[in-house]
């Protein structure tokens, strides 16, 4: 089941949390939703899930419409809140009993779908535990259990790792690995290792927009732009030679790499490394290391969202 989000808008009071954005989330595809905080990314969520209404635009999921279908779209979405409020002096069982029953799961159907998202959901130790005897993790794993207790097409997870401990990341990352074989998946976070570690696809929004859409890999290679190698070189007047060369934009000392080494930035497009070698040969330099840099994507995200303060 696709997802697919047009002319999106929604103001509050004076305040645009969202700001005219499009995009399409393809079935089983595990979409990541990165930026900072109050870059409306729960907004954006709780729109799709139908928890709130959009001032303007629409969300359709295969056909059904938001603002038209409403009880359609529900049945269809599982969604986990941010911060995953849960019902704490309820055990397991009757929470997962309750959300069901409010899912309108047949009272015939519900212990066996109990009985499934305990399995799939890893709750089966716990499982006569109060929820308020449970770690964050296993919390978490009841938050999941009970988006998709009515078994959905689509889940939507708000910042489902937020706050957990690195092992218990680890767990629920897998988790939503294994579930989104089955399902489409949206999941936000405002950490990049997060959506890069589990997505297949990644939205970038900053202050309402959306500022990049694309895999990881076509991220990385479009903010490359100039592309930058790393140099060691044994000689005299190499910056003065280096920056001679046509191709090349910049060149920054790069001592903390060894001595003679610097940073040659190379104009967008060209490709400097066989006029730098012959270079060398002509005016009897010592070439010692030529490596290419990568930009890191999180170099992306920063230049993406600069302005914003909280990361
Ligand atoms: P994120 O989930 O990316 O942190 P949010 O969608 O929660 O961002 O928030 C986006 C912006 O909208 C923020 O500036 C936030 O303060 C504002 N906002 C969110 N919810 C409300 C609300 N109920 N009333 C007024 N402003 C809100
Ligand atoms: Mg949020």
């Amino acid at each position: 089941m696709s997802i697919t989000v047009e002319n999106l808008t929604k103001i509050y009071g004076s305040q645009k949390a969202v700001d005219d954005i499009s995009f399409q989330v393809k079935t089983g595809e595990i979409l990541g939703f990165l930026g900072p905080n109050g870059a409306g990314k729960s907004t954006t969520m709780k729109i799709i899930s139908c928890f709130i209404s959009p001032t303007k635009g629409s969300v359709q999921l295969d056909g059904f419409d938001i603002n038209k279908h409403s009880e359609e779209v529900r049945r269809r979405i599982g969604y986990l809140p941010e911060n995953n409020p849960l019902y704490t002096d309820m055990s397991i069982f009757d929470y997962l009993h309750m959300s069901a029953a409010l899912q309108n799961v047949s009272e015939k159907e519900i212990p066996d779908r109990i009985k499934q998202m305990v399995d799939v959901c890893g709750l089966g130790p716990e499982c006569h535990k109060n929820i308020n005897e449970l770690s964050k993790g296993f919390r978490q794993r009841v938050g999941l259990a009970q988006a998709l207790i009515h078994d959905p097409d689509v889940l939507i997870l708000d910042e489902p790792t937020t706050g957990l401990d690195p092992n218990q990341i680890v767990e629920i990352r897998s988790l939503i690995k294994e579930i989104g074989k089955e399902k489409t998946v949206m999941l936000s976070s405002h950490i990049l290792k997060e959506v890069e570690a589990t997505c297949d696809r990644i939205l970038i929004i900053s202050k309402g927009k959306l500022v990049a859409d694309g895999s990881t890999e076509e991220l990385k290679a479009r903010s490359s732009g100039t592309n930058r190698l790393l140099l060691q070189i044994e000689g005299e007047g190499v910056k003065e030679g280096l920056l001679a060369l046509d191709s090349v934009a910049q060149v920054t000392p790069a001592d903390e790499h060894g001595k003679g080494s610097w940073f040659v930035d190379i104009k967008t497009g060209r490709d400097s490394r066989k006029e730098i070698f012959r270079l060398c040969v002509d005016r009897d330099w010592v070439l010692l290391q030529l490596t290419p840099m990568q930009s890191s994507l999180e170099d992306v995200f920063r230049k993406l969202t600069i302005q914003s303060e909280d990361l």
